[in-house]
């Protein structure tokens, strides 16, 4: 664990006591701050205690004598309603910060020569692919690489740092606002599309949120900044003009003058008339599709911006092992593949695995966000047919059968997989993938995407199971 030493004689309240928010305690409490914890659920409050926390009740504390209040990056201070907590910090003008900040600070008390290398990545989709993949990079070229943030573990409960220590840390835009010292030696910005914008508004404040990755960057930083869409295109013309440090446009479909690009899944750097290939992206297993030609060309970006062999980079990445949940194969049944992209909860992840195959049998829906399906229809013609779950069914339904598309308002994950599974054996296709990218939240029928995409790969084990043992009496008889 990091101790908050900076935090040191002040008082802080602590609310939202889940594991983030426990360390975020324990750290300033072993930093010598006094800290009052505090949750809205009796039980965890309870936990908290057992933890070691120092509970204090917020309801009835004097916000007078709080200096900071340290929330949790899910609970709202504005939209759609301020949590009673961000309405005392603002009455009492207390600022509200969140466990990012507190490493943050830890980090800028040092002396620069010993401060650890941070590694920030942000974006809508593509955080902890790329987050996971330049960790397992900067390990497997034997540096002392870090994974955390919004990934995993929380940062207060990484190893204490030194100056060899890499951080890669993936960041949300909940966390980004909350966090103003942050300044990362290579910063990470992947895409920008819609998405939680009943927490930020608009477009223009969710963006802003993401943007603070690049505050307190000098010149000797690097962004990384993806430009396969005409937002990044515009953010990194507007970095250039702002100050002079590092830019790296990366692209996972199209050739830069200056940059990282893949091009039909071959990884090039290019200086102006130089291009050198450094990784055929093609073999690696666990990196399908543009998407994830995007992710490796930041990784490859950001890696290098730090020093490192570009050999061993290309060669590191193409073993990457991959992310469960991220169009991760979890069977194969006769020729039917089943691809698991539960982590797809916005249109525009599952465009990337709906753009990434032909002969789809597509399980979607849950709790929608505000864009639903519409901006997928493009796609639709790698559709065989969809089934739909969870409260979007009877909506989406509607929007794919504007467009023709086969589908059936399924409503169980389980149903749906018995009913695709079906339709792919009795298809003429030849390589069927049954897909779970839903382009949906989980909430409406399961606690996370995890468990949605656990359950998935459940019921494929089980199948498998059942078809081998049938196939095995078969050839016995
Ligand atoms: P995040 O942490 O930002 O949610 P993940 O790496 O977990 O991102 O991937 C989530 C989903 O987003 C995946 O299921 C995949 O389909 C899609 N995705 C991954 N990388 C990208 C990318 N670079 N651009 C757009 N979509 C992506």
């Amino acid at each position: 664990m990091i101790k908050a030493g900076t935090f040191k004689g002040k008082t802080i309240a602590v609310f939202g006591l889940g594991r983030t928010g426990i360390t975020a305690a324990l750290s300033l409490q072993a930093g010598g701050a006094t800290v009052l914890a505090w949750d809205d659920n009796a039980e965890t409050t309870e936990q908290a205690k057992a933890a070691g926390v120092n509970i204090g009740d917020l309801t009835k504390a004097d916000w007078n004598d709080i200096d900071e209040l340290v929330l949790s990056p899910g609970v709202p201070d504005k939209l759609p309603e301020p949590h009673w907590t961000a309405e005392k910090a603002s009455a009492h003008k207390v600022p509200i910060i969140c466990d990012i900040e507190i490493f943050a600070r830890e980090v800028m008390s040092r002396a620069e020569e010993n401060r650890p290398k941070i590694i920030a990545i942000t974006g809508t989709n593509g955080k902890s692919t790329t987050t996971a993949l330049i960790g397992h990079v900067l390990q497997s070229c034997g540096r002392d690489a870090q994974i955390g943030g919004n990934i995993g573990r929380g940062v207060l409960d990484l190893e204490r740092m030194h100056a060899g220590t890499h951080y890669v840390i993936e960041l949300s835009s909940y966390q980004l606002e909350r966090t103003a010292s942050l300044r990362a030696n290579a910063a990470v910005f992947l895409n920008l599309t819609p998405d939680h914008l009943e927490r930020h508004g608009d477009m223009d404040h969710y963006e802003a949120a993401k943007r603070r990755i690049f505050l307190n960057q000098t010149q000797d930083d690097t962004v990384v900044i993806g430009v396969d869409s005409p937002e990044g295109h515009r953010i990194c013309s507007e970095l250039k003009v702002s100050n002079g440090r590092r830019i790296i446009p990366i692209s996972g479909r199209k050739s830069l003058g200056h940059g990282v690009c893949a091009l039909k899944g071959k990884l090039y750097c290019a200086q102006g008339s130089k291009v050198v290939e450094v990784a055929d992206l093609t073999k690696a297993k666990t990196l399908e599709g543009v998407h994830n030609w995007q992710n490796a060309a930041a990784a490859y970006a950001a890696v290098r911006s730090l020093g490192i062999d570009a050999q061993a980079i290309g060669k590191a990445l193409v073993q990457f092992p991959g992310l469960a949940h991220r169009m991760e194969t979890v069977g194969k049944i006769v020729n039917v593949r089943f691809v698991n992209d539960s982590k797809a909860t916005n249109a525009d992840a599952a465009r990337q695995a709906l753009s990434s195959f032909k002969d789809i049998f597509w399980i979607a829906g849950g709790q929608a966000k505000s864009d639903g399906i519409e901006p997928l229809e493009p796609l639709f013609g790698n559709i065989r047919k969809a089934y739909l779950i969870g409260e979007s069914g009877p909506n989406f339904r509607k929007t794919l059968s504007k467009t023709d598309v086969d589908n059936k308002v399924s409503g169980t994950l389980e149903m749906a997989v018995l009913c695709a599974l079906r339709d792919a054996l009795n298809s003429d296709a030849e390589n069927p993938i049954v897909l779970l990218s839903p382009a949906c939240a989980s909430f409406d029928q399961y606690k996370n995407f995890e468990i949605r995409g656990d359950a998935f790969r459940d019921q494929v084990n089980q199948l498998q199971d059942k078809f081998s043992t049938a196939s095995r009496r078969e050839s016995a008889a």
